[in-house]
């Protein structure tokens, strides 16, 4: 018998080597144990490089999706096997492989489960294709805003595993449009392709590079021993940029303006860092500063520094020059698609920059203090809304407004809330109060207290914004809370993101528990709204049914509804 004359260990081995599979030995924790020979050679890595380490750090970051994961040991458990698609990540290159992973018992400890993974190499051109059709701009050759936000969130993972920087470029070209229009598109093509060589050249290997569109581009600088070097990297981009461009025999001059935030200290998420890399680069761009430059992001930058010290000393008259308006967004219940109530939202009309959205002056007003008569300004034109509604013959409608964190924490709240209720004659049962997860989380004992005094008004209470903020279900279970207002970050992928779909059912059902009515915000399209009608969720608000609109349409919008 072979085993005899070769030993089965020997044997073993040189099945595993000279197979033409790609084969892995992976334990019941995902971590590689053995590797055989044609794995090694084909996404050229040495040994070291792969055993001990996990399937995962392999697998692409387009799978970085935990639902994938998921579908797999679903499959396991109710098959014999895995099979299907799955780009690994060599040294160079992201490898196609049509793989098969098949649990089999450890014979050394019966109960534990292995898997074995063995692998066809794909790389045929239609299966690049696709992948890169899906995972690169054509023109560029740039990983597209997709695949750079797999690949950062990856590398923000690692990041935080790890504890390096991460820092973001958001590079903007100036002057760009203008060559696109007098050159035509052609050389603007012809430039964007040289400039994403410059950057792929001026680019570390670890960086990631991607190409946002029109004339914008990012750079994910990974594992920058200082988050100030970035500016270091920024300025190197410039200078590339900056050298004369050879176009159609035609030479062109181009400059940038680089946005640059860096993790972990503006943010530690995709969203927020290319956020506050883009508002850096926009702040830039507002200044009348020499062109090719870069700038930091810093928290106060929605505006820049003149600008706001302006909208500050603005702001500290706006109350007493009545230049607020509420604007009011209907709630719909999804039983009867009747609007169940609006949420009251503050607009600030300034008489030289028109209408600024809240985001822009609450904080200001926070800062300054300014929020608690604003505040108590919103709360006062709402309840007395409501009540000439009422006047009008609408039916009563349940009316929220926003509380912000310091109006929460005003010792005075509950007096100046009560003095509201009795001067507008509103019935307390029809006002909810909005407070998001984060007022209450600070100091729950303070907040229980504040929650319990607004419950013996007689007043609602609904958390805003809910799941963006550390609190969880079982925090609010002791809290004397009516209302969760879903927020909307978990509908925007809806219904595509099984992921989302998975937590907001999660979400509804405990919310269902807990006897709590559940709002969806920010439903944009009929898809989200069919999605939620399959649910138990109770109503929704967003710009599908209605944007936020200003008190006279709004009694329009509901005399309407009482016709129909
Ligand atoms: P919020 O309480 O979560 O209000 C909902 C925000 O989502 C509103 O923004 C609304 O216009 C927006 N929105 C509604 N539907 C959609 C949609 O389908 N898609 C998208 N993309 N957005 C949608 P707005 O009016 O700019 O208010 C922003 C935030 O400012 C509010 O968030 C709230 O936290 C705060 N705020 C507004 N009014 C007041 C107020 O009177 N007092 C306090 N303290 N905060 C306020
Ligand atoms: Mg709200
Ligand atoms: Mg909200």
């Amino acid at each position: 018998m072979l085993e005899t004359r070769l030993g089965s260990n020997q044997l073993f081995e040189t099945i595993f080597h000279n197979t033409q599979e790609m084969i892995l030995v992976i334990d019941g924790q995902g971590k590689i144990l053995l590797a055989n020979k044609v794995f090694l050679a084909n996404l050229k890595l040495q040994e070291p490089e792969v055993t001990g380490k996990k399937l995962k750090d392999f697998v692409s970051p387009i799978y970085e999706d935990h639902s994938f994961y998921d579908q797999i040991r679903e499959t396991l458990r109710s098959k014999d096997s895995w099979q299907g698609d799955l780009y690994l990540r060599g040294k160079e290159n992201l490898y196609p492989l049509y793989v098969r992973i098949k649990p089999f018992a450890n014979p050394d400890r019966i109960s534990r489960t292995m898997y074995l993974f063995s692998a066809r190499d794909l790389s045929s051109e239609i299966v690049r294709l696709n992948h890169n059709l899906a995972c690169f701009d054509q023109l560029t050759s740039l990983p597209n805003r997709f695949m750079f936000k797999k690949k950062l969130e990856y590398a923000l993972e690692q990041g935080k595993r790890f504890q390096f920087n991460i820092g973001l470029l958001y590079i903007n070209l100036d002057n760009f449009k203008y060559i696109n229009k007098s050159y035509g598109y052609l050389a603007g093509d012809e430039l964007l392709m040289q400039v994403s060589r410059r950057l792929e050249t001026s680019a570390r290997k670890a960086d990631i590079l991607g190409y946002f569109g029109g004339d914008e581009f990012v750079v994910a600088l990974v594992n920058i021993a200082l988050p100030r070097l970035a500016a270091t990297i920024a300025n190197r981009f410039l200078v590339k940029i900056s050298l004369p461009f050879l176009v159609q025999q035609e030479k062109f001059n181009l400059g940038a303006s680089i946005g640059i935030s860096v993790f972990p200290a503006d943010g530690s998420d995709y969203e927020t860092l290319v956020c506050c890399a883009e508002t850096a680069m926009h702040s830039l761009k507002e200044q009348p500063e020499p062109e090719n430059s870069y700038r930091f992001f810093q928290q106060e930058m929605n505006f820049d520094s003149s600008l706001r010290l302006r909208l500050e000393s603005d702001l500290r008259k706006a109350l007493h020059k009545e230049e607020f308006e509420l604007f009011f967004q209907p709630i719909v219940s999804l039983e009867s698609q009747n609007i169940s109530g609006l949420e009251a939202l503050l607009r600030w009309r300034h008489p030289e920059r028109g209408l600024i959205a809240p985001n822009q002056f609450i904080p200001i007003a926070e800062e300054l203090g300014l929020i608690i008569p604003i505040g108590e300004w919103a709360i006062q034109s709402a309840c007395r809304q409501a009540g000439s509604w009422q006047r009008l013959g609408i039916p009563p409608l349940e009316i929220s407004v926003n509380l912000s964190q310091i109006q929460f924490r005003d010792k005075d709240i509950l007096e100046k809330i009560k003095a509201i209720i009795t001067e507008s004659g509103i019935d307390p049962a029809l006002l909810q109060i909005e407070i998001t997860e984060s007022s209450i989380s600070e100091d729950i004992q303070a907040a229980v207290a504040v929650l319990q005094g607004l419950k013996d008004l007689g007043v609602k209470i609904a958390i805003d914004d809910f799941g963006t903020g550390t609190s969880s279900l079982g925090t609010l279970k002791n809290l004397p809370v009516d209302t969760l207002k879903l927020d909307r970050s978990f509908i925007r992928s809806l219904p595509e993101s099984s992921n989302d779909q998975a937590i907001v059912q999660a979400i509804l059902s405990l919310g269902k528990i807990m006897d709590l009515k559940i709002i969806a915000e920010g439903i944009e399209t009929q898809d989200q709204l069919e999605f939620l009608q399959n649910t138990r969720c109770d109503a929704y608000q967003g710009f599908y049914y209605s944007r936020p609109l200003p008190g006279k349409e709004i009694a329009e919008l509901l005399q309407n509804e009482i016709l129909k």
